[in-house]
């Protein structure tokens, strides 16, 4: 089964602890770990140089994501980093609109289709996020809130282009909390998302996937990796813990 399991670090470790935690994660893999599983580990920008060159020395089959990109591609932007600039670190995938930059960062749907369409031209993977607050799950039509946050995401991108994209859905009130929505639920939302996209020129079931996102743990991984319509998924908390991020990937059947 074709799975992605990206473990986003958040804010969390510093260069040396992040090639620390890498390490292990890397020797506790099983080395015949199926191919088909990509496993990718999304650090902090000062972490990424440092994972990288270990990935390109000891040729490593494993994969490095961005927790996120500029809109802008250079120039007069300080703090910022640029599309270029992860290209060039071999950057494989890039998170965007993951929903703490859309709470803390203000971060818009124009700015996450400006950034999509930067890392599409790049050939760096986007992994879209989105997902709706407790508030919207309880509203009738949360269904089009998600489908209108896809559709603001992907605006103006065109199949030639698009090699390959990934949708997160990772509902807000999930994150870092207890609570996770029901398979059904997540089978739900990912199957209306799907259905609203393959009228767009640039789907096809080769290039686009869906992973699930928002406390994906040992203890309900299996369930939900396990699902055909679903790709993977994105583990924040979890994936500090090499045991348990060691776990979910076992779960993959
Ligand atoms: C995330 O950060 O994308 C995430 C899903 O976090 P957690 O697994 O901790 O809920």
């Amino acid at each position: 089964m074709n799975k992605t399991i990206i473990a986003n670090w958040k804010l969390n470790l510093d260069h040396l602890e992040a090639i620390q935690l890498f390490q292990k994660l890397n020797y506790s893999l099983d080395n015949d770990i199926d191919k088909k599983i990509k496993i990718v580990v999304a650090p902090s920008f000062t972490s990424l140089r440092s994972i990288q060159t270990i990935i390109e020395a000891d040729k490593l089959k494993l994969y490095l994501a961005s927790q996120d990109v500029s809109e802008f591609v250079e120039g007069a932007y300080t703090g910022e980093v640029s599309v270029t600039q992860l290209e060039k670190l071999k950057i494989s995938f890039c998170i965007v609109g993951h929903s703490e930059r859309r709470q803390h960062f203000n971060e818009t749907d124009e700015s996450i289709n400006l950034k999509v369409h930067n890392l599409i031209n790049k050939k760096i993977v986007p992994v879209i996020c989105f997902g709706e607050s407790i508030e919207q799950r309880k509203s009738e039509n949360y269904l089009d809130f998600l489908i209108e946050q896809v559709e603001k995401s992907i605006k103006g991108l065109r199949k030639d282009k698009v090699d390959e994209i990934i949708f997160a859905y990772e509902p807000v009130w999930a994150i870092g909390t207890g609570e996770t929505p029901s398979l059904q639920d997540i089978v739900d939302v990912i199957s209306n998302i799907k259905e609203f996209l393959s009228s767009k020129p640039f789907f096809d079931e080769e290039n686009t996937k869906f992973i699930y996102g928002g406390r994906v743990t040992p203890d309900n991984s299996k369930e939900i990796l396990n699902t055909k319509i679903v790709n993977g998924a994105l583990v924040g908390g979890a994936s500090l813990d090499v045991d348990k991020f060691i776990k979910i990937i076992e779960s993959i059947e």
